[in-house]
């Protein structure tokens, strides 16, 4: 099977005799003691499989793990590391995972935040006990790409697990598998829900092994759980999710080459734009560049808000992945960070009428 032909039939088992088209919402929180049966709706239900199976396949998977959200996946890995730990993970690293490792996780395990487009960065901070090598690309907000392979390469020659946070790329645009990584991570609050309407993460293994199932005993142990409503609806939203990959992609790009040669506009960071410092390496292991851009205006922070209040189409809120354009300034979100301008603006684009957007943004953009 296809991307496409996966994501239509891949989440939608249905052994109903009635023999309906779309697999109904198992509700029932426990099941008819019998050979094979599932037993009790936090350790399976068959909304949650049939997620995990359609992610599977996507990302060329052995077995997939669905959580109640993209934190609750990633805490599942590092809930199943061994004690006194270390790990390397991005310097820009999705804040609020740096945040679980820093606050939840700083008796347990111990952390190098590393500039991983730098492979020789990486190796200098291996230790003895370093156990796994997060990578998160394209990145949060610079849209920084590591090398996936590369780095897989340098992790397992140090027999170092590595972990991929692939939510900005979603699997149309990026299977880690396929490139070395032993784990991919998703929120699927993003391009996999697609709609900004469910919270969800989930993880996806390359191998069935004694690591994964420590990760399938923090899941049914644990307990953090998606419900079968929101497994049943993520299941819906994958059916569309290549084609709304393509619009978003197809949008971005334009956008991105309008602001790159606006003169109100200092510098925009897109993956797909020539002169990203990460283009290279985005082109042989993307299939498309993603939906996610930044840029810096030329002006205040400030005047960023001001532009932000005077757009239509684009809403001023957190979040990405979603058919509507959403936009924000960076750093009201995360606070100030070294490295990352006050006033650069983050958006994650729509899949609205590339015209209309880009009439919006011209009106905003008049004045600066
Ligand atoms: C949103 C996000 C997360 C966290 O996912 P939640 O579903 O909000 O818990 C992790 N990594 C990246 C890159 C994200 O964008």
């Amino acid at each position: 099977m296809k991307l496409e032909t996966k994501a239509v039939h891949g989440g939608n088992q249905v052994s109903d005799p009635t023999k309906p088209v779309i697999q109904p919402i198992t509700l029932s929180s426990t099941f008819g003691h019998q050979e094979d049966s599932m037993v009790y709706s936090r350790l399976d239900n068959p909304n949650r499989k049939s997620l995990e199976n359609v992610m599977s396949a996507l990302e060329n998977g052995a077995d997939a793990a669905a959580f109640s959200s993209g934190n609750a996946a990633a805490n599942a890995v590092f809930q199943a590391l061994p004690a006194d730990a270390h790990i390397i993970a991005p310097d820009d690293m999705y804040h609020g995972l740096k945040t679980l490792l820093l606050n939840v996780f700083k008796h347990k395990i111990a952390v190098d935040f590393v500039d991983l487009t730098k492979p020789e960065s990486v190796a200098a901070a291996i230790r003895t006990n370093t156990r796994l090598l997060w990578i998160e690309t394209p990145s949060n907000p610079l849209l920084k790409i590591s090398d996936i392979q590369t780095l897989s390469g340098l992790a397992k020659e140090n027999g170092i697990m590595v972990a991929c946070d692939s939510t900005f790329a979603s699997p149309v645009f990026q299977q880690p598998i396929s490139l070395g990584a032993d784990l991919v991570m998703h929120s699927n609050t993003k391009y996999i829900g697609g709609h900004s309407d469910i919270i969800g993460g989930i993880l996806i293994t390359k191998e069935q092994n004694s690591f994964w199932q420590q990760i399938r005993d923090v899941q049914a142990l644990g307990g953090a759980v998606p419900s079968p409503f929101d497994t049943y609806f993520l299941c819906r939203s994958i059916k569309t999710l290549p084609y709304r990959m393509q619009a978003h992609a197809a949008n971005a790009a334009k956008i991105a080459e309008y602001l790159n040669g606006h003169q109100s506009v200092e510098k925009v960071y897109y993956p797909g734009l020539t002169e990203h410092e990460g283009h290279r390496i985005a082109s042989s292991q993307m299939q498309g560049f993603g939906g996610m851009l930044s840029f810096v205006i030329k002006g205040t922070a400030d005047d960023a808000d001001k532009f932000i209040d005077k757009l239509r189409y684009f809403t001023n809120a957190t979040s990405l992945g979603g058919v509507e354009s959403l936009i924000e300034r960076r750093s009201r979100v995360q606070g100030v960070t070294p490295g990352i301008p006050e006033q650069l603006i983050r958006m994650s684009v729509g899949i609205e009428n590339i015209g209309d957007l880009l009439e919006d943004l011209e009106q905003g953009l008049s004045g600066f």
